[in-house]
């Protein structure tokens, strides 16, 4: 028993997914080895995607063994997979104690997008997401969160270009390991991804997104809007009723204020629900005056559901209606339309 918990116990196994560049330094200094070592194996993981020691063939042998006998990864392995005609691939990863998120990598020329969960499901119950629905299983680790990400890179044997932190679960409900995983694909010694290039996408959770405007990289922010009428968003969204519209606007006002960024606002089209003249003219005054970019998205159909999407025409009409007040909004290429998606919200979103 004391022999199983001291191999299964994550305090004595280093995860090169998580570990620091400062930690990977202390534990060559331990093993006697010089520093730059720490930068071959950064190399290895990061550049080469190889996370398992007995492969870095740059290191002796004796290193090689010391570090296999350290070294513990997150480990996700693939549970299944889904392939689109336009290139896209929706991995389904799962962890040890069996939680089970998915991951979207999305290719463009020269281009590599990645769809990340922050959580196995979601406790934030919005009415139109798959994910919602099933409640909350657990948050994942900051390891757990660029494990996909290195998964797809692995996968695609191409660089990650840029991430969005849209897939399962609310990343501000898992705020500290959210922005260390933002951090160690932001690192110089890792990914490397630049920060802009890094987006998360919140339902609305305003101290988080007040933090969030002090954080000092310039990551990229997107907030999941749906409605700017109070008595629908409560309807579709009932996990931030707490937090107002009124509120909500104050705060992103602040985020601007604070950091001269423009915050992208998710809006997917349901008909006859967010759709109506009354939800246009709400968005339009919502925006009017402020520094944003208004993604508008069409509802994936999630079965059972009562939503349906709205149409193309539609959706055409709120970006003119928007342009008219001055502000920018486009329609969401649909990625990936062709894989059967549990987990809708994953596919139409590559700026
Ligand atoms: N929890 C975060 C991030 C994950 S969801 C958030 O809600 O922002 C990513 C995006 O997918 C959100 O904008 C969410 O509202 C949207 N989404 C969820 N279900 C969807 C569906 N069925 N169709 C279209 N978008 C959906
Ligand atoms: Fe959670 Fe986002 Fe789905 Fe809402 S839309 S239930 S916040 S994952």
């Amino acid at each position: 028993m004391a022999e199983e918990n001291l191999h299964d116990s994550p305090a004595t196994a280093l995860d090169l997914h998580s570990c620091t560049h400062g930690q990977l330094l202390a534990l060559m200094e331990e093993l006697g080895q010089p520093a730059f070592r720490a930068k071959q194996i950064e190399d290895w993981v990061w550049s080469k995607g190889v996370g398992d020691p007995a492969q870095m063939t740059n290191l002796s042998k004796a290193l090689r063994d010391a570090l296999s006998e350290r070294v513990g990864a997150a480990g996700a392995s693939e549970l299944a997979r889904q392939v689109s005609e336009d290139g896209s691939r929706k991995y389904l990863l799962g962890f040890s104690d069996g939680a089970a998120v998915e991951c979207v990598g999305m290719p463009s020329p020269r281009k590599l997008s990645v769809c990340v969960s922050t959580q196995a499901g979601c406790a934030m119950g919005c009415a139109f997401c798959a994910t919602g629905r099933a409640g909350l299983v657990r948050s994942l680790t900051a390891g757990e969160i660029y494990e996909q990400v290195m998964h797809v890179r692995n996968d695609f044997n191409s660089r990650v270009t840029s991430v969005v932190f849209m897939g399962q679960g609310e990343p501000f409900a898992n705020y500290d390991e959210t922005l260390k995983a933002l951090r160690k694909l932001n690192d110089p010694d890792a990914l490397g991804i630049g920060a802009r290039h890094l987006t998360v996408s919140t339902c609305g959770l305003i101290p988080q997104i007040l933090k969030f405007a002090n954080e000092p990289e310039q990551f990229t922010l997107a907030v999941s809007l749906h409605s700017t009428i109070q008595k629908t968003r409560n309807v579709l969204m009932p996990g931030v009723r707490r937090f107002s519209l009124v509120h909500l606007y104050a705060a992103l006002g602040e985020y601007v204020n604070k950091t001269g960024r423009r915050p992208t606002y998710e809006y997917a089209l349901i008909g006859g629900v967010n759709d109506t003249e009354e939800e246009i003219d709400s968005l339009c005054d919502f925006c009017r005056g402020t520094l944003c970019h208004v993604n508008i998205i069409q509802l994936n159909e999630v079965s059972g559901s009562p939503f349906k999407p709205s149409t193309p025409e539609k959706a055409q009409q709120f970006v003119e209606r928007l342009a008219r007040v001055g502000v920018e909004a486009t329609i969401r290429n649909s990625r990936g339309a062709d894989i059967d998606a549990a987990c809708g919200q994953l596919r139409q979103r590559v700026r």
